[in-house]
């Protein structure tokens, strides 16, 4: 494979696209040598099919705000592959969102997907709508706005979109709502993170938090370590780092920093289940202020402006908020104060910088695509259980959930173990998730 052609070609066709581009860099890095044992992959193109997204749906949504005043933003839905399962992934609605950070994700979340053991191909969507500051009702109108063109495009078993950053229950029930009217269908498994009651799997919410403390727990004993005592700095107070919070601290591991876009705040003694129900009071409140914390547990946490979690002492590191918010400076900061492992939970957390420090300097590293899996693997599991018209206990999918990313560590290990006997996660997540879509386009002709 000609990574550096490739790249550049991909290069002059989307220019700018920096995120997009830093995404698929990674991936064309670690797999270049298993691809050229296979001739028949160069043959049918499958990295040049792959990197390009099957189609993108772009749309105009426009709403009413509680002003009165009529407000547009963009609305995306790209469809990345489906050789192996129909289009699955989150919708994410934040300030930032332009088609290169949509295409990054996509692109992730089809390797991301292929580790999960279930039939899902890769789609991710969403909007430039920015929830900080919005009230209940400008959520609400906007949800319903985005569904009116987003509904034609997707189905249980052609695309599937969830939650990601800015999209929780409260958006997908708003969302699902107006599916329901357009659609005229109960068609549940259009979407999952769905609420308890109508067809949304328990432990959703928790899944991926959940899923990247047993993937940590997998890493951890194949080093020869464990996670009780450990104390743990995350980012992010959202869906994602609240569930991480909450089963770090029932493993036996002691939360000593959260962090938001306002600053860090430092938990010495450890986070409390009480300061873990509050996060999910912070996130509905859309102040977006990691501060409230502090706020309200004045003896607990101390917030520090401008500081983000890495500068907080720690034994593990897990970014939990957005892509590239771990730079090789945090990464030099985290090992001076004593960190020697990190997991990513956001997807893409580490810049490149970062990811070649930590590996370069001997601390544990794995990346977002298998630490967060068990978020869509546990929507996988909330679709078998909306076809089936059944609905599991909490045991059932926690047990499907501990298997599957019990699964994604072995994989890795599978795939990532180089000849001296370490595991790169890195190359082993990649290659893994490479190598079951690339047999299956192949094996599907070309189209
Ligand atoms: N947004 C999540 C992710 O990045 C979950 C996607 C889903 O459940 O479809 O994997």
């Amino acid at each position: 494979m000609k990574t550096a052609e490739i790249m550049a070609n991909l290069a002059a066709k989307h220019p700018g696209e920096n995120e997009y581009l830093q995404a698929v860099q990674e991936v064309l890095e670690s797999i270049e040598e298993v691809y050229n044992q296979h001739p028949e992959f160069e043959k049918a193109k499958i990295v040049e099919r792959m990197v390009e997204p099957d189609r993108i749906f772009t749309f105009r949504v426009t709403w009413v705000d509680d002003k009165g005043e009529v407000q547009t933003n963009l609305g995306y839905r790209i469809q990345f592959n489906s050789a192996i399962g129909p289009y699955k992934g989150g919708l994410r609605f934040h300030k930032a969102v332009v088609p290169s950070m949509l295409k990054f994700l996509g692109f992730e979340q089809t390797f991301k997907n292929a580790l999960t053991t279930l039939p899902m191909g890769g789609a991710k969507g969403g909007s430039d709508f920015d929830p900080v500051g919005k009230s209940n009702d400008e959520i609400m109108r906007f949800c319903q706005a985005f569904m009116t063109e987003l509904w034609q495009c997707i189905g249980p078993d052609q695309d599937i979109p969830a939650g990601d950053v800015g999209v929780g229950g409260r958006e997908i029930g708003f969302l699902y709502g107006m599916y329901k009217k357009l659609a005229r269908e109960y068609n549940t498994g259009v979407l999952t993170g769905k609420g308890a009651t109508w067809g949304g799997s328990i432990l959703r919410p928790e899944a991926t938090g959940f899923g990247a403390l047993y993937f940590t727990q997998h890493l951890l004993h194949k080093a020869g370590k464990d996670i009780v005592g450990k104390r743990v700095a995350l980012s992010g107070f959202g869906n994602v780092a609240w569930g991480a919070a909450t089963k770090a601290k029932q493993l036996g591991a002691k939360v000593v920093a959260i962090s938001g876009p306002d600053g860090v705040c430092e938990i010495p003694d450890g986070i409390t289940d009480e300061m873990i129900a509050y996060m999910l009071d912070m996130r509905a409140s859309n102040r977006n202020k990691v501060e409230d914390m502090a706020t309200k547990f004045p003896e607990k946490a101390k917030f520090t402006a401008g500081k983000k979690a890495w500068s907080v002492p720690c034994d593990i590191a897990l970014p939990c908020a957005f892509q590239n918010e771990l730079s090789e400076d945090d990464a030099k900061e985290l090992q001076k104060n004593g960190c020697w492992c990190c997991c990513e939970v956001s997807n893409m957390g580490c810049q490149p910088g970062a990811i070649h420090y930590f590996q370069n300097n001997g601390i544990l590293f794995a990346p977002g695509k298998a630490v967060n899996a068990g978020g869509v693997a546990t929507s996988g599991l909330e679709m078998t259980q909306n076809a089936s018209h059944i609905s599991w206990s909490a045991k059932e999918v926690d047990d499907k959930l501990h298997f599957i990313m019990e699964s994604i560590h072995e994989q890795c290990v599978k795939y990532g173990t180089q000849p001296d006997g370490h595991v790169d996660y890195v190359k082993g997540a990649n290659i893994a998730g490479f190598m079951k879509v690339a047999t299956a386009m192949l094996e599907q002709g070309i189209i």
